[in-house]
């Protein structure tokens, strides 16, 4: 495809409470490095966000305050998108899913889509709550676990023992809303008929080559699709959303999950009167940012919208990061337990790219990985302060010192294999970080630009300019190796303005006032010039780039963290212990006999996890799995867990693997390992797996 201009979405987020840095790393600060980059590169680019207003918990929230949903979105709208300016999040537009051209948009594309006789009109019995006069989701149903006894498991799951549960199955079933027992009720929804898709949509990922995309995303996609695709019901009973436009249909509105992918075409529509050659002309590269949660309704649910009607661009890349987990425990907002950007930019102002700069080179890309503040503190340390920051502030000093304050001459005859090192390592730098953002591995264009730092350093300890003498008879000479080095190192620098502009923007305009230059310098167009700064141009006094973070800060923010969490696990209902049911005594498994050190040593242990999931044709109990253990290639390996788990609820699972275990051929797959699994008291299976993420490939001993 000739692309002649992208269009750039990151999730819209969902405001019903502030945004943290888990977001950030998941999507929207790869988004903004990415646009950043192509506006810098010149090429025509939009991008795209909003909040997303819509949704019963909206509503809930709201109930619970004493307030209306309007008041509810608009405090979270105001304060998520502060938050996301504050961090240099440059989106093109902010927009919001309550807003009339959205409405119109949305209500538009159903009607299309309902004019056409796709929809499928169905009657169901769903629960209702008598005294709020409100159809209630599952989630908005507690009860009684039958598992574990829990008094406050949710009508799809129960928090405390992870079982996956129906309203049906909880015991004294009760409305979250006002305590009073669910009655069942006849209603009407329009089903999008998701499974007369299933073909185009094999097609489109497969064909499309989409198994180019990121291995988690693919992998998501593909277990959904084997699983078989259902309709899916697209509108909701609620007063708060988009009315369904269509006769017969009060009190209905839009699922939110329907809506709120369009709230991307209503925000492009408010932005620009050229929306439509970003969404309608087949040469736009339409990028969709999300978080893994977000996979199938980016990859299958919308798409499907999208071909239903007709017209549009489909997603050409959905890269999905994985999750950031904080200090070793899930981001959990009902516990607490996370770090907010906005309280962060309180917390530390000004030091936005020092955030940006960690959370980038600890970017869950490729797997769930872990935000700690010591972490923080030492990557800031050690490598913004004592690497990139430290060489540009040594040569702004330098040429203070030994070259009066200016831009240093070249001299061309004295040029040797240092200096011409330092020019190349400039052009592959160049390269790598336009190679790697363009393939969405920020992490590893980041990389590049501080090791071109750490090669700044390095050439400069080594021709150390300061040590070279200044006696009459060598000062001409010595003069000129010095110029060369002063000036090599400037060039450098500016280049290192330019590099680090999609990642470290803050930072970059800092080097743009240094060296007294405009932002124009920033272009990509001018990275790899060896001439950014002219001969003989002034410069400034040095000023520090990044500071150092000390360790009261890191130990306040860990104080801080645990104090919220006590906080609101102290605001929540204990359940009761008494109403426990007394688990029914374990199986007596006999013993097996001795065994020495030696023996065990000989099993290799690893821990892993589960990439993609499909059913095995003609076995009833097998599952065939893809599983990452750290290896080039992940591990196939067939387990005979299907009566169990459906593929696409162990997508992402942690397992623990044999992995020397002699492959073994089944049902005409090679079976390279095996997965420990226990059995409950119920003879159901579960996992043996470490209970917080660690690498794949992880020894278990
Ligand atoms: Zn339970």
């Amino acid at each position: 495809m000739n692309v002649k201009r992208q269009l750039v979405t990151a999730a819209l987020p969902y405001a019903n409470g502030p945004v943290h840095i888990g977001h950030l790393a998941g999507c929207y600060l790869p988004a903004d490095i990415y646009v950043r980059f192509l506006r810098a590169c010149k090429e025509e680019v939009k991008f795209i966000c909003g909040s997303d207003e819509h949704g019963v918990p909206i509503t809930i929230r709201a109930m619970k305050e004493g307030t209306t949903p309007q008041d509810v979105v608009d405090r979270y709208h105001k304060l998520i998108g502060e938050s996301f300016s504050g961090m240099g999040i440059s989106f093109d537009i902010y927009s919001r899913t309550s807003s009339e051209q959205h409405r119109k948009t949305a209500q538009d594309f159903f009607r299309n889509l309902y004019d056409k006789g796709l929809f499928e009109e169905r009657e169901s019995e769903q629960y209702y709550d008598p005294e709020k006069d409100v159809f209630l989701a599952d989630r908005y149903i507690v009860g009684t676990c039958p598992e574990c006894g829990n008094t406050n498991a949710y009508g799809d799951q129960c928090e405390k023992c992870g079982t996956s549960l129906s309203p049906e199955q909880l015991i004294n079933p009760r409305s979250a809303l006002s305590s009073a027992t669910p009655v069942k009720k006849l209603t009407k929804h329009w089903f999008f008929p998701l499974n007369e898709y299933e073909p185009w949509l094999k097609e489109w990922l497969v064909a499309g080559k989409k198994d180019q995309w990121k291995p988690n995303v693919y992998g998501q996609c593909k277990s959904w699709i084997d699983a078989g695709l259902h309709p899916r019901a697209m509108t909701r009973d609620s007063t708060w959303g988009v009315p369904v436009p269509v006769p017969d249909a009060e009190g209905k509105v839009l699922y939110v999950w329907f809506d709120a992918p369009i709230g991307y075409i209503s925000a492009t529509q408010e932005l620009t009167p050229d929306w439509a050659d970003y969404w309608k002309q087949d040469d736009t590269k339409l990028v969709h940012f999300i978080g893994k949660d977000n996979i199938v309704f980016h990859c299958i649910i919308f798409p499907a919208m999208l071909k239903a009607h007709g017209g549009y661009v489909l997603p050409e890349s959905v890269p999905a990061n994985e999750f950031l987990n904080i200090e070793g425990q899930k981001v959990s907002t009902s516990r607490n337990w996370a770090v907010w950007v906005d309280e962060y930019l309180k917390d530390f102002p000004e030091m936005q790219d020092a955030l940006r700069y960690v959370l980038c080179a600890n970017a869950p890309e490729t797997k769930d990985n872990d935000f700690t503040w010591k972490e923080f503190q030492d990557r800031v340390n050690s490598e913004l302060v004592a690497v990139f920051g430290n060489f540009v502030n040594r040569t702004m000093v330098l040429t203070h010192k030994l070259a009066k304050g200016r831009v240093a001459p070249i001299h061309g005859d004295l040029l040797d294999d240092a200096d011409r090192g330092v020019f190349e390592a400039i052009q592959e730098t160049k390269k790598q970080i336009e190679t790697a953002i363009r393939e969405y591995r920020f992490r590893e264009g980041l990389q590049a630009l501080m090791n071109l730092a750490r090669t700044g350093n390095k050439y400069l300890q080594e021709k150390a300019p300061w040590s070279l003498s200044k006696t009459p008879e060598l000062q001409a000479e010595n003069q000129k190796a010095i110029d060369n080095c002063l000036h090599v190192c400037l060039q450098l620098s500016a280049n290192l303005a330019i590099f680090c502009n999609p990642f470290l923007p803050f930072t970059a305009r800092k080097l743009m006032k240094q060296f007294k230059v405009v932002e124009r310098m920033l272009d990509w167009e001018h990275a790899g010039s060896m001439e950014l700064l002219k001969v003989n141009y002034p410069l400034p006094e040095a000023q520090l780039l990044f500071r150092k973070i000390e360790n009261e800060e890191i130990t306040r923010q860990m104080e801080k963290l645990k104090e919220a969490a006590a906080q609101a696990a102290a605001a929540t209902t204990p359940s009761t212990p008494a109403e426990t049911p007394q688990a029914a005594p374990a199986p007596v498994v006999e013993a097996k006999a001795e065994i020495t050190f030696e023996d065990f040593a000989k099993i290799d242990l690893r821990a892993g996890k589960i990439l993609t999931a499909e059913k095995v044709e003609k076995a009833d109990k097998l599952l065939k799995l893809s599983v990452d253990l750290g290896e080039a290639q992940p591990r196939t390996i067939v387990s005979g867990i299907a009566q169990h788990f459906t593929p696409e609820a162990i997508i992402n699972r942690m397992v623990t693997v044999v992995a020397n275990l002699a492959p073994r051929k089944m049902r005409g797959i090679e079976s390279q390992g095996m997965i420990l699994m226990a059995e409950d008291t119920s003879g159901k299976l579960v996992f043996v797996a470490p209970v917080s993420a660690v690498p794949g490939g992880s020894e278990v001993r």
